[in-house]
């Protein structure tokens, strides 16, 4: 980065000043016309360049996991009643028993995976749906040059 006050680039740390109420990074040299401040931690992202510090590194981790959709039991309703099935006639076309369809249109219990595959397949439906879930791991302390790019994507401890 360049020093706001001469426009030098500055190589190492750049130094934080006050002038009358203005915050300047400036090289070493122009250092000495303002008051020397410390980064406070909200301006994480005005933190000079250069530095090398010690951070914890945060990464995301993305899993797409199949889960059953939420309003699973008033999809099969629907698609049995699109039929004109009643739950028996359903029952019977699953090999499974009715109270079993009435106990999953009323959500008393979950929707089982043998259960929800043959559904799906009788009614030519999805019945999962793909859920992000993201995970974060925090990593060790790393000590390296910082780049902008670090500077937005690692959140300070
Ligand atoms: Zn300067």
């Amino acid at each position: 980065m360049d020093c706001e006050i001469c426009g030098e680039s500055i190589k190492g740390e750049a130094t934080t000043i006050e002038i009358d109420g203005t915050i300047l990074n400036v090289c070493s040299k122009c250092s000495k016309y303002g008051k020397k401040i410390y980064t406070k931690k909200d301006a994480t992202s005005k933190r000079p360049l250069g530095q090398k510090t010690t951070f914890k590194t945060t990464k995301n981790v993305i899993e797409i996991k199949e889960e059953v959709v939420s309003d699973y039991n008033e999809i099969i309703r629907r698609e049995r009643e699109a039929r004109g099935w009643d739950q028996k006639d359903l029952a019977k076309k699953i090999n499974e028993k009715e109270s079993i369809i009435k106990k999953i249109e009323r959500r008393d219990i979950g929707l089982d995976d043998t259960v929800r595959e043959k559904l799906e397949k009788l009614f030519k439906i999805r019945l999962t749906e793909p859920i992000k879930d993201v995970h974060t791991y925090k990593g060790d302390n790393v000590k390296k040059d910082l780049t902008l790019g670090d500077v937005v994507n690692i959140k300070r401890k």
